[in-house]
């Protein structure tokens, strides 16, 4: 039996497949076990930031297996406390405090917990098309995927993105958290409005809820910014990260400003925030700064607009980038285009039926780019 048969043969099957067996990864390419090479434009679904097997991370990684493993969270630790100290480095201004947690559901499930105990309220205001995990609390967050799970958590609005209008009628004196990703990811790579963003935090000052931005995707260098909400100039209350911290290593955190009260006895992690998962992000984060990732991504990210539309494909509607997230909106179904893509030797994602996602390692070379443009070209 081949290694995807085998696979097959036990997993229980949530996600739709691609057929292929992929047995290696470095940088921005990966292999499968037939010996393809591929340009991973998806990166891990937006973790590779600093591109796969990156040797740092090995290293970091072996280092700390052969020092310590486990800490659990009632003792400090050498490697966590540095951590936490780079994370509040980068982060806007007003966030001070870490929480430690093993993925992005579980950054986002902290942060409504916390909101809830510090607000003493329970209602959630959140975005159409948001996506914020797959927990129940962060499901009830989250527009899709929700149908075969309710109920869900009650109280909840979703409201439509960018409408200021509706996000004011919708936050009231029962709602602990707004939740925002300020580029939604999932839900078709959307950019929230300065003004729309700079009113959610207005209206969830004046009315005793806190801000939650979800940076879970935009978050560690991917949009040409360190955090994406340094486009924005915003504070949130509370930033909720993932996929990119560790290098690939599993890891979320929240980090909360001061109004976020809730404290000891609240809420706890087994594996959140042990030693392994913090050196790999501790080496994860020094290779970004060193490298200049957030300038990198925004660079690579505006030639690749610039060669995109200098001529622009038929089928494609639109092409919304931030540095390297980029969404290109077409005028028929996107998965079609993904098999395509893989043939020509680019993986890349779908973001909702009609949007191609690009979100490539932030190392990517410029001629592999120029590849995926190239194939881009030729598919669309
Ligand atoms: N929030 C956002 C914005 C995401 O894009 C994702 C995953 O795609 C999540 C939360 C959930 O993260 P995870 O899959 O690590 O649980």
């Amino acid at each position: 039996m081949n290694q995807a048969a085998l696979e097959s043969e036990y997993a229980l099957e949530v996600y739709p497949r691609r057929g292929i067996n992929i047995v290696r990864g470095e940088g921005a390419r990966l292999w499968s076990d037939d010996g393809r090479e591929f340009i991973d434009c998806a990166a891990g679904v937006g973790v590779a930031n600093i591109g796969h097997s990156n040797p740092v991370v090995a290293e970091a990684l072996a280092r700390q297996a052969q020092t310590l493993l486990v800490c659990p969270g009632i003792f400090h630790n050498d490697r966590r406390g540095e951590l936490m100290q780079k994370l509040i480095e980068h982060a806007p201004v007003g966030l001070e405090k870490v929480f430690l947690c093993n993925s992005g559901t579980e950054s986002v499930e902290a942060a409504i917990k916390f909101a809830r105990a510090t607000t003493g309220r329970t209602g959630l205001v959140t975005a159409m098309r948001g996506f914020h995990g797959r927990t129940l609390g962060a499901l009830s967050a989250t527009f899709k995927y929700r149908d075969a799970f309710e109920p869900l958590l009650s109280g909840n609005s979703f409201v439509p993105l960018n409408n200021i209008e509706k996000l004011e009628a919708a936050i009231d004196d029962s709602t602990c958290a707004v939740i925002l990703e300020v580029i939604q990811g999932e839900g078709g790579v959307r950019p929230a409005k300065k003004e729309y963003l700079q009113a959610a935090r207005r209206l969830c000052t004046e009315r005793g809820a806190l801000l939650v931005i979800d940076e879970v995707q935009t978050g560690f260098c991917r949009t040409g910014r360190f955090f994406a909400s340094e486009h924005f100039d915003l504070a949130p209350d509370m930033m909720c990260l993932a996929k990119g911290i560790a290098g690939g290593v599993p890891m979320g955190a929240v980090l909360c400003g001061e109004r976020v009260s809730a404290g000891i006895g609240v809420h706890g992690s087994t594996f959140g925030g042990n030693p392994l998962a913090c050196a790999a992000a501790c080496a994860t984060i020094d290779y970004m700064v060193e490298h200049h990732l957030a300038d990198r991504a925004e660079s690579l990210g505006s030639e690749f607009s610039q060669q995109f539309l200098a001529e622009q494909p038929a089928s494609v509607r639109e092409l919304r980038q931030a540095g390297l997230m980029i969404g290109i909106e077409l005028k028929q179904k996107a998965t079609p285009f993904l098999q395509a893509l893989l043939e020509e030797g680019v993986i890349a994602l779908p973001a909702g039926p009609t949007v191609v996602r690009l979100l490539p390692p932030l190392t990517i070379e410029e001629d592999d780019l120029d590849r995926v443009i190239r194939a881009l070209k030729k598919v669309l």
